[in-house]
């Protein structure tokens, strides 16, 4: 076969490191779920009813994807950055129109993300109406620890979920508090997309999200899955 020819170099290969593994997790798409614990979902001012209601997603471009451990930019656009700390699915296999007794078999591994957030411009989206792309599918926005292979951990449904700011803590519940679970996810979404090995599910935030400002570290943690950190640096 013929190798194409470029006019530039294209885009690069987003990826996360596995525990374990010299081989990198390529990522494919980043979901993430709204709403997903219940007294965040009041602090947004956005009670969910599950019985009436359906979980809802938004996307981030995996350029986003930024690794554990980093420093970036207070990103421009925003006065009211935030963290989001949440439970990160990655799918290992394909996945179109599946039963929730299904999830375990899709899962290759978990990690711990910081959905971040320009939540002024979310704000004013949600308000009048229109995508919540500007608040949310920004760049060096969907933070990422390394990847868990699942293995015995099997379809995860509680373990403490926790974020500290310079040390303090902010955010602190149980995975068994997520309003929709991993299973019920997995069967929701994969009645939208044909989900692939390499895509990303944030599964949602509990409540305690707030801003940060230069120079903060947030630090987050779940039982099991480990550790994710950010460093907030100065405006570009
Ligand atoms: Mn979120």
């Amino acid at each position: 076969m013929k190798t194409p020819s470029y006019l530039w170099n294209p885009p690069p290969v987003y990826s996360l490191a596995v525990r374990g593994l010299t081989a990198r997790y390529p990522v494919h798409r980043i979901f993430c779920v709204g709403r997903n614990y219940h007294a965040h979902a009041v602090e947004m001012g956005a009670p969910v009813d599950k019985s009436k209601a359906q979980p809802f997603y938004f996307t981030k471009s995996a350029s986003s994807l930024v690794e554990s451990g980093a420093t970036v930019p207070y990103p421009t656009g925003t006065s009211n950055y935030h963290y989001e700390m949440e439970l990160v699915v990655a799918i290992g296999a394909p996945a179109f129109r599946v039963k929730a007794a299904e999830a375990a078999s899709l899962i290759y591994g978990y990690a711990a993300g910081l959905d971040m957030t320009r939540r002024d411009l979310q704000l004013v989206a949600r308000e009048q109406g229109r995508p919540w792309d500007l608040g949310k599918d920004f760049e060096l926005s969907a933070v990422c620890s390394e990847i868990v292979p699942a293995g015995s951990l099997g379809v995860l449904d509680h373990g403490a979920i926790k974020l500290a700011v310079n040390g303090k803590e902010r955010q602190s519940a149980d995975l068994s508090q997520l309003i929709w679970s991993i299973p019920e996810l997995l069967a929701d979404l994969s009645k939208f997309y044909h989900l692939l090995p390499g895509d990303l599910i944030y599964t949602g935030t509990p409540e305690g999200v707030g801003a940060v400002k230069s120079g903060d570290l947030i630090s987050g943690n779940i039982d099991r899955v480990g550790e994710v950190s950010l460093a907030i640096g100065q405006p570009e």
